[in-house]
C-alpha cells in the first residue's frame, strides 16, 4: 500500500507542483489504484510513473473547484485507449455526475468500460471484505469530502510448520484451521485455531482531506490514522487568510494530526507563494507541532507498512 503524489499544488498549475490528484496503490492488496481527485493533466503526470490508467478502479473526488476535476474527463477518455475495459466507479459531491456527463456527451466521447458515478452523502460510501470508505463533510464554502479508507484485519499466516509437528499433514485439516474451525483428530485430540494461525494481520488506515478550514471532522477522519494527508495552503501566522478562503495552515494540520492521534502527517496543496526553499520551512513549523510530518511534493511516494 502506497501514497502516490500526482499533483499538490493550490488552486493554479505551477511548474514544481500540479494541481491535485493522490493515488493510493492497492496494488499487492487488489492490483488496483484508487485515484483521489483528478486536477488538470493528471494523465499527463500518470505518464511519468508506472500506474497504468487501465489499473484505475475508483477515483474519489473530495469537491468540484477546478483544480480537483479539469483532468477528470481527459483521464476517463485516455483510458479508453490505455487498455481499460473494467469498470471505473467515481464518487464524489452532487454534481459530479452533470459534469462527466456534460463533458463526456458534448465532446462525444465513448467510453469503452462501465462508469458508475454515484454522488456521496456522508457515511460509508463503499465496503466489501478488504476495505471501508467512510466520507465526512469538510469546511470549505462548498461542498468538500475527507475520505478515511480502513482496511479490514486480516487473519493471520497458519502455522503450518508447527501442524506438521503435531503429526498432521497439509490438506483438508490445513484448510480447516485457516478458516478458524476446531478439528477433531481420528485420535481424538482437539486443535483449537488459535494455537496454529498466527495473530490477525492488522489493517492500514489513511485519511486523505479534501480543501478545508480547521474543523471537526477532519479530526474525526484522521482518528488513529497510519497517514493523514492534509492540505496546508499557508504558513502557520496566515490563520486568518486560511479561514477566510477555507483553507488550512502548517499549524492547523498539524494539530489536526496530533489531537487525533495520526501516526503520520503529510501536507499537501501548498501555494505557489511558497517556493522550493520555502517548503522546508513549512514542515518544520508543522513538526513544532506533530513531529512525524512530511510535505508533499510532485511524483513523491510514502509507503504503508504493515503493522
Ligand atoms: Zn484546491
Ligand atoms: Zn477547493
Amino acid at each position: 500500500m502506497e501514497i502516490f503524489f500526482l499533483g499538490t499544488g493550490a488552486g493554479m498549475p505551477a511548474k514544481l507542483r500540479n494541481v491535485t490528484s493522490i493515488a493510493l496503490k492497492l496494488l499487492e492488496e487488489r492490483g488496483a489504484v484508487w485515484l483521489f481527485d483528478a486536477g488538470e493533466a493528471t494523465q499527463h503526470q500518470i505518464l511519468h510513473t508506472s500506474i497504468k490508467p487501465r489499473r484505475i478502479e475508483k477515483i474519489f473526488i473530495t469537491h468540484l473547484h477546478g483544480d480537483h476535476i479539469y483532468g477528470l474527463p481527459g483521464l476517463l477518455s485516455s483510458r479508453s485507449f490505455q487498455g481499460g475495459e473494467s469498470e471505473v466507479m467515481v464518487y464524489g459531491p452532487k454534481g459530479i455526475k452533470e459534469y462527466i456527463h456534460v463533458s463526456l456527451s458534448l465532446s462525444q466521447t465513448y467510453l469503452k468500460y462501465p462508469l458508475t458515478v454515484i454522488e456521496i452523502d456522508e457515511g460509508v460510501i463503499f465496503e466489501d471484505d478488504q476495505f471501508t470508505v467512510e466520507a465526512r463533510l469538510l469546511e470549505h464554502g462548498i461542498p468538500s469530502y475527507g475520505y478515511r479508507i480502513v482496511e479490514k484485519d486480516r487473519p493471520g499466516t497458519l502455522l503450518a510448520d508447527k501442524l506438521k509437528e503435531a503429526g498432521v499433514q497439509p490438506g483438508p485439516i490445513f484448510r480447516n484451521i485457516k478458516n478458524g474451525e476446531t478439528v477433531t483428530l481420528e485420535d481424538g485430540r482437539v486443535l483449537e485455531p488459535g494455537e496454529f494461525v498466527g495473530p490477525d494481520q492488522k489493517g492500514r488506515v489513511v485519511a486523505i482531506l479534501g480543501d478545508t478550514r480547521y474543523c471537526k471532522n477532519a479530526l474525526l477522519l484522521a482518528q488513529g490514522a497510519d497517514l493523514l494527508i492534509h492540505e496546508a495552503t499557508f504558513s502557520k501566522g496566515e490563520e486568518k487568510l486560511a479561514h477566510d478562503y477555507f483553507h488550512s495552515t502548517t499549524h492547523q494540520a498539524a494539530d489536526i494530526a496530533k489531537c487525533a492521534g495520526s501516526k503520520k502527517l503529510c501536507l499537501t496543496h501548498i501555494s505557489s507563494r511558497y517556493d522550493r526553499n520555502a517548503w522546508h520551512e513549512l514542515v518544520v513549523e508543522a513538526q513544532e507541532v506533530f513531529p512525524n510530518t512530511e510535505i508533499a511534493e510532485d511524483f513523491k511516494e510514502i509507503t504503508i507498512p504493515l503493522k
